[in-house]
């Protein structure tokens, strides 16, 4: 049964999606963006950060992933971020999705020393990046 941005009070199970609620008021969901329309991904911090993925289409939430453990379904992270999605989507940059599939193909091959690598190399060009970077990863996280 697909869930609805605008009646997630009815349609997700109260306890997990209280806590979803929480996590979303608690300032965890980071990183959002949005391509095509379409595709969502966040990042949502907790004891571990997990990444949300999300497909939706006129309020109607077709697809959820979470790489988290929880038996719930959806989980609290996949909730906290449709909170964020129904309250301040509007608030997000538009994205430039051009090239963005390739990439995204491309880089689940390279290890680990590489990503790090780009994304310091990234730093030291982007102003914007490396606050966002900073902001991040403040907070005492890993
Ligand atoms: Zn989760």
């Amino acid at each position: 049964m697909p869930i609805h941005l605008q009646h997630l009070e009815s349609e997700t199970n109260e306890k997990t999606r209280l806590r979803g609620y929480d996590y979303y008021c608690e300032g965890r969901v980071k990183s959002v963006f949005n391509i095509n329309g379409i595709e969502w991904m966040a990042v949502v911090q907790g004891y571990d950060d997990h990444v949300v993925q999300l497909n939706i289409t006129n309020d109607s939430v077709l697809r959820h992933e979470c790489n988290c453990s929880d038996a719930e379904d959806p989980c609290k992270h996949v909730i906290a971020v449709l909170y964020y999605i129904r309250n301040e989507a509007h608030k997000l940059k538009k994205t430039d999705a051009t090239g963005y599939e390739e990439i995204k193909e491309n880089i689940s091959y390279l290890p680990p020393h590489v990503l790090r690598y780009l994304i310091l190399k990234y730093a030291t060009i982007s102003k914007e990046f490396r606050k966002f970077l900073l902001d991040y990863t403040k907070d005492g996280k890993k």
